[in-house]
């Protein structure tokens, strides 16, 4: 067998394609038009492995199948394939938030990590969230306040149209000229971090969200 490939967020992209071709064969499109959306989400599927072998090039190739039944089976084939979000202990979290003395832990026995591209939490007696992830081979977290929003809005993670949480962090990130002056930054997320990473097709967002909080970037 080979390598674990394939990430949580790719994962999404692809079943979201797949989606749209089962759909295209459902409205009885014509030919030429199905060849064009398969060929299409190919492309964009092989743009998310640039350094895919030619196995797995094969494996992620869904040019050759009609029917939904050849399409549930490419999908759960690739299931095999999914990076896991690395394992990590209760310790290295505690790690992670040195200055919240009170932290409350995830159950991570709870956690589907086939199915996480980035782990969330909540403690509600501190109206905090937590985000941890892992960065360029680094495990970071941030925790945030909360607020959870009186309407639906969309999630600037995943995108998805439902119930959000305003979330706001302070940047470590600190002006030359002013050294006590700390940005804060907020988004709109899914408070449902289960259902976000069910939905989430980019990690692009996700990864310039923490860079930001954690201070790496400082052009404002
Ligand atoms: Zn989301």
């Amino acid at each position: 067998m080979s390598e674990k490939f394939i990430r949580n967020e790719d994962f999404n992209f692809i079943n979201i394609q797949v989606a749209l071709i089962k759909d295209s064969y459902k409205k009885n499109a014509a030919p030429n038009v199905i060849q064009a959306v398969k060929d299409l989400a190919n492309t964009r599927i092989l743009e998310l492995f640039p350094d895919a072998t030619p196995d797995q090039k094969q494996m992620v190739d869904l040019s050759g199948f009609k029917t939904n039944q050849e399409y549930d089976r490419y999908l759960q084939n690739l299931t095999d394939y999914l990076l896991p979000f690395p394992n990590i202990a209760e310790q290295q979290l505690k790690k992670m938030f040195p200055k919240n003395k009170k932290l409350k832990l995830p159950n991570l026995d709870n956690i589907n990590l086939n199915q996480l591209t980035y782990l969330s939490w909540i403690d509600i007696s501190s109206n905090k969230k937590f985000i941890v992830y892992e960065l360029e081979n680094k495990m970071v977290g941030i925790e945030c306040k909360y607020t959870v929003a009186s309407k639906d809005n969309i999630c600037s993670f995943c995108n998805r149209f439902g119930q959000v949480a305003y979330i706001s962090t302070i940047t470590k990130a600190k002006k030359a000229k002013n050294p006590d002056y700390f940005k804060a930054i907020g988004n709109y997320i899914c408070f449902d971090s289960t259902e976000c990473n069910k939905k989430i097709t980019s990690s692009n967002y996700l990864t310039a969200f923490l860079r930001e909080s954690l201070g790496e970037k400082t052009d404002q």
